[in-house]
């Protein structure tokens, strides 16, 4: 039988590469995201079913419910990203705080409140997986707390979802080319030392993220719970 995966912020990047891998396996997909265009690109593009929902708003997320399945097995919490690549650059404390919180709700409550709004449809032998960032480790400011703040959140929920046969891990990725992520603001330099800094000599690819995403969905990886699998070609090392 098919499963029902919901991969947030799906249309492009990571998420629809993710979402892509699913179809492909013949799984019912659905993505959101809160651009209508590129939702119905990827939609008609890959056979997945979109919806359109900005997951910091609570209104936005019980009016999505009405769209999903009752039974959702595989919750992938993909949406976010930097957003002080679109922030404005005040210099004030206010213009500081608006940021901090940006990147908070973006990253953070995205998918804290999607979790919460799908809890009660996830199903025994189901997954949740989030999509955290090297950042967490590394820093990068606000979106680096946003990050490592998700994985503290998802060790809490994989004791929270255990008994109910319900794994909840983060995958963590570095830098991955072929996204939206850092919209026209990567320069040259920047990308030549992110590569360099890896041990494999290359960028990460969005389908690196989904082959672990795909893992971590599977059946060989029900005793993996409340974890936070890197991919990030070495770049970062844990132990
Ligand atoms: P993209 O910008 O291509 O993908 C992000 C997607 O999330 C977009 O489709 C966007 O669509 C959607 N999104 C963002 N905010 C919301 C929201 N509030 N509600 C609904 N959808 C939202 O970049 P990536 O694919 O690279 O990013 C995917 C994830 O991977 C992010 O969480 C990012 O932080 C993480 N990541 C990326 C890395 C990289 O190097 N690329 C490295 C480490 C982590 P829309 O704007 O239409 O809502």
């Amino acid at each position: 039988m098919a499963r029902n995966i919901l991969v947030t912020g799906g249309a492009t990047g990571i998420g629809r590469a993710v979402a892509q891998h699913f179809a492909e396996q013949g799984e019912d997909v659905t993505i959101t995201g809160r651009r209508r265009a590129p939702l119905e690109r990827t939609a008609q593009e890959t056979g997945v079913r979109a919806v359109v929902c900005d997951h910091t708003d609570p209104a936005a997320l019980t009016c999505l419910l009405a769209e999903l399945p009752a039974r959702i097995d595989v919750l992938v919490n993909n949406a976010g990203g930097n957003t002080d690549f679109d922030a404005d650059d005040g210099t004030d404390l206010a213009s500081y705080a608006r940021r901090f919180k940006a990147n908070l709700d973006a990253n953070l409550l995205t998918a804290a409140l999607t979790t919460t709004a799908v809890e009660d449809r996830l199903a025994a032998g189901g997954a949740v997986v989030h999509i955290g960032s090297i950042a967490a480790d590394q820093g990068s400011g606000a979106y680096g707390a946003a990050k490592a703040g998700l994985a503290a959140w998802n060790a809490g929920l994989a004791d929270a979802l255990g008994p109910r046969d319900i794994t909840a891990n983060v995958v963590s990725p570095g830098y991955i080319a072929d996204t939206e992520f850092f919209r026209d603001k990567l320069r040259a330099e920047r990308r030549e030392w992110l590569v360099a800094a890896t041990a494999v000599g290359r960028a990460g690819r969005p389908r690196d993220v989904a082959g672990a995403v795909a893992f971590l969905a599977s059946p060989a990886a029900r005793h993996v719970t409340g974890q936070v699998l890197n991919v990030n070609g070495g770049a970062y090392k844990s132990r």
